[in-house]
């Protein structure tokens, strides 16, 4: 280190987030082809990114020298009329990661605090922290988000509530109209973000209706991301829908450019491309069914998921991790969030699902050996 710079106190509290080993890193270590890796820790799209954006994406790889479009123009008319809100209702970011720091720099300092479920999303205490305000952290419900324990925590200094619906790492969601009357309810001088990444995976019956509220001019913001349904992780863009007021701080405080052009070109086609949505929904429903049943059939516990992931007891999800591995698959284990006894299976194909479902059935009957 050199001479002690000073630099902001609450720095110390961070701890750095730990994402999903990625496939190449442990292709390397275990000096096999990345092809030969089965990854199912970030619970990405098994059927890759839609054709229509990689298409897309080569289309426009020869316009990459010039800067890209700051307001995304064509992306937000196209979103804006597909979830019938304004433009001014939406916000991009470079994945909807960014927005959650955004959405931290506008609203919190020392002092004030932001209200967030146990087990949920490690970002959201991360932003909170990042700016040196305080992460208020309330015990689930089971396996579900606790909105009126959520409710009792606020006071004079919160700003923010965060909340994951569906959940990650759970796979839980509230009850819409519990989400819904949360919002109605909630206290003046209070933004309550719905993080929304996985909500396309839902039954329609499931989803609480966000927008409505947003359209009222209710203090919501809705998170949504084209990394999980879309298959566009590696390009990094996100949206936020939320009241103009809180869209315009946004746009204040975001880079001019935070959102690259190949992302722009990418999303655009994705989200017209639904023979890819479809495929993929049916996928994931599909094979989330079978995973859930042979983890039963193992006699695994498992916490019902709503999404394209399960979260899984193995008894020491570290070993389960690290075996697993060996065996050439990447899972994500939960020590992180408090849950060292399991670990995180994202949905994958049929052919990834039985190799993760096999080797969890040989760490069964050989014990820890290999
Ligand atoms: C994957 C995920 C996101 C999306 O992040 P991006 O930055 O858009 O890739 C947001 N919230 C949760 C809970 C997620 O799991």
């Amino acid at each position: 280190m050199p001479a002690g710079l000073p630099y902001n106190p609450w720095i110390d509290r961070l701890s750095p987030y730990v994402p999903g080993r990625p496939l190449e890193d442990l292709a390397r270590e275990l000096g096999v082809e990345p092809e030969d890796i089965v990854k199912l820790a970030s619970n990405e799209n098994p059927l890759g990114p839609s054709p229509a954006a990689v298409r897309a994406l080569r289309d426009a790889a020869g316009s990459m020298h010039r800067y890209p479009d700051g307001s995304c123009y064509r992306l937000r008319r196209e979103l804006a009329a597909r979830l019938r809100v304004s433009g001014e209702n939406l916000v991009f970011g470079c994945g909807s990661n960014e927005l959650l720091v955004l959405l931290a720099q506008v609203y919190l300092r020392p002092g004030l605090n932001a209200v967030m479920s146990e087990r949920s999303f490690l970002i959201y205490r991360l932003v909170t922290e990042l700016v040196g305000a305080e992460a208020i952290q309330v015990p689930m419900a089971g396996w579900t988000v606790d909105l009126s324990a959520m409710a009792k925590a606020l006071n004079e200094n919160t700003r923010l509530v965060f909340v994951g619906n569906p959940n990650n790492p759970t796979g839980t969601a509230v009850e819409p109209d519990e989400l819904e009357g949360f919002i109605d309810e909630i206290p003046e001088g209070v933004l309550v973000i719905v993080d929304e990444a996985y909500v396309e995976f839902m039954p329609p019956s499931g989803r609480p209706d966000i927008l409505a509220r947003i359209r009222a001019g209710k203090p919501v913001c809705s998170l949504r991301t084209f990394s999980k349904l879309y298959g566009l992780a590696g390009l990094r863009i996100g949206y936020a829908v939320t009241v103009p007021e809180v869209a315009g701080l946004l746009q204040r405080v975001r880079q001019p450019f935070n959102v690259n052009a190949a992302a722009q070109v990418s999303a655009l086609a994705g989200l017209s491309d639904d023979d890819h949505v479809r495929r993929t929904l049916e996928l994931v429903e599909r094979e989330r069914a079978y995973l859930q049943a042979e983890l039963a059939r193992l006699g695994l516990e498992y916490v019902p998921s709503c999404t394209n992931f399960v979260l899984v007891r193995t008894g020491d999800g570290g070993r389960t991790f690290a075996a697993l591995q060996r065996r050439r698959i990447i899972v994500r284990p939960m020590d992180a969030y408090g849950l060292p006894e399991y670990v995180r299976i994202t949905v994958g194909t049929r052919e990834e699902n039985r190799r993760v479902v096999e080797a969890l059935k040989e760490l069964k009957e050989g014990g820890e050996k290999r």
